[in-house]
């Protein structure tokens, strides 16, 4: 049996940085990844997707472009299988900046899927580990809906490498990933249906924001089918998909993306002793740790934010708190920023105005709907919108929201000044940066 102070099982963000600190901190770290280093946000999540983001995205400048003078900039014919490998070649090299890391930093890396099997024990291929610690860091994977033909439609992991790019696709959910292909596909060319149960996307965000974004992606072209859930998909004879919904529509498509949430990848922990919560998600102290004496969890297995951001720090905290003897290291869940990379993009910190509102907050709104500069010349229909939601009693901003351009780089400053208890009266006395949209968050009244 082999030994080691630390072993971190998934080479994920939380999993990748979590073994680099605690082997600064002079500790034996083994982690094993089953399959390439970098977990979901290199491989099929935050990176990829930002790359066909800004691909996507180039059919927009083209519609614009002639009205500022460039009559040569038409879009052209989207060549897939360039942008999918052009992608891969990146993932690649992000996979490897990833192995140098963490062998620089000392840790021994292992290739396979790695078991707790007892305390502290793990199994891997034919060897057995007895570590000091153990850190799960397994992070999730998608969870399609359970409906008669569901293994006709792809998941969120199989959109990175296509063989093909569809003509037509319809997308079922209407959280992140569906809202982020939604605005991929369409951008790339593909006439994208998006279907959700609800009466709009993105459930838990302020529904002015959520309201404005259905708005926003139907001027865009795609087409939204609320309160429409689907009861079964069926091949068609010449290999095209349908599907049957719960208000009686049929639809025929060429592409099914199930975007319906992902889950906790636990298999065998509830068998080694960890307690796992009723909907999946591990449970674990203060310290990340579980049930089992000496392992512990962070990141998607975890029923905090399922964000990368949150999983990298989770892991500062654990090595801080474990290996570094500091027992104040903590996480404010409060505030925490985050954005949808859908067309146009939206993005959010604090509370939504119904949050402050059912946690007691007497509040005051600030609202913003315009059409940018940027879209001026063409005279299209784009808003952007922008919302700060107040605690009337102290003026403190509790929360901002913003669907347009850049929304995701505007709001990420604004999460500070809001973690630093900025109100409206900060706000209003700061000077904007001139023209932007950013100024735009400082001269609502
Ligand atoms: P989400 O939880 O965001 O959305 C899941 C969607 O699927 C919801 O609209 C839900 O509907 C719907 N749904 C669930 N079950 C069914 C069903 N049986 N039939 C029909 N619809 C169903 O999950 P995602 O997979 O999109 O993303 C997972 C998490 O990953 C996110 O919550 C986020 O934390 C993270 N992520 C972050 C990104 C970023 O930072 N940009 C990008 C992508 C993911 P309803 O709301 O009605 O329950």
């Amino acid at each position: 049996m082999k030994t080691c102070d630390l072993f971190v099982i998934g080479g994920g963000s939380g999993g990748v940085r979590a073994a680099r600190l605690a082997a600064a901190q002079g500790a034996r770290v083994v982690l094993a990844e089953k399959t390439a280093l970098g977990g979901t946000c290199v491989n099929v999540g935050c990176v990829p997707k930002k790359l066909f983001f800004y691909a996507a995205g180039f059919s927009a400048e083209a519609a614009l472009a002639p009205y500022f003078g460039w009559s040569e900039f038409a879009a052209g014919a989207m060549d897939w299988p360039t942008l999918r490998e052009n992608k891969n070649r990146e993932i690649l090299r992000l996979n490897g900046v990833y192995e140098r890391t963490l062998k620089d930093a000392g840790v021994h890396i292992v290739n396979g899927a790695a078991r707790l099997t007892a305390k502290k024990i793990v199994h891997i291929g034919d060897e057995i580990y007895q570590a000091e610690k153990v850190l799960l860091a397994m992070g999730g994977a998608p969870f399609m809906a359970s409906i008669p033909g569901k293994e006709l439609a792809v998941c969120s992991d199989d959109m990175f490498h296509l063989s093909v790019l569809p003509k037509q696709a319809v997308i079922i959910g209407g959280g992140y990933i569906a809202l982020e292909f939604a605005g991929i596909l369409s951008g790339l060319g593909v006439q994208t249906t998006l279907c959700y149960r609800a009466e709009l996307p993105l459930r838990g965000f302020d529904e002015t924001l959520r309201r404005h974004t259905a708005a926003e992606m139907t001027k865009r072209g795609i087409i939204l089918r609320p309160q429409t859930a689907p009861e079964s998909i069926e091949k068609t004879a010449n290999g095209a998909r349908r599907l049957y919904f719960d208000n009686d529509e049929m639809m025929t498509t060429a592409l099914v993306l199930m975007a319906t949430g992902r889950k906790p990848q636990t298999r065998g922990l509830a068998e080694a002793g960890v307690i796992l919560r009723k909907n999946g998600m591990v449970e674990a102290d203060e310290n990340y740790e579980t049930a089992v004496p000496g392992v512990f969890a962070i990141g998607d297995l975890l029923q905090t934010p399922a964000l990368t951001p949150v999983a990298t720090a989770e892991a500062g905290v654990f090595v801080a708190r474990v290996f570094g003897g500091d027992k104040t290291a903590r996480l404010d869940y409060e505030n925490i920023p985050t954005a949808v990379f859908c067309r146009p993009p939206l993005a959010t910190v604090g509370m939504s105005e119904e949050a402050a509102k059912a946690r007691g907050f007497k509040t005051k709104t600030y609202l913003s709907r315009y059409r940018p500069l940027r879209h001026t010349l063409a005279n299209d229909k784009a808003q952007t919108l922008m919302k700060l939601v107040v605690d009337a009693e102290c003026g403190k901003v509790v929360g901002a929201h913003m669907v347009g351009e850049d929304a995701g780089e505007i709001i990420q400053g604004l999460a500070i000044a809001i973690r630093l208890g900025a109100t409206k009266d900060d706000f209003d006395s700061t000077i904007g940066v001139h023209p932007s949209n950013a100024e735009e968050f400082v001269t609502m009244r």
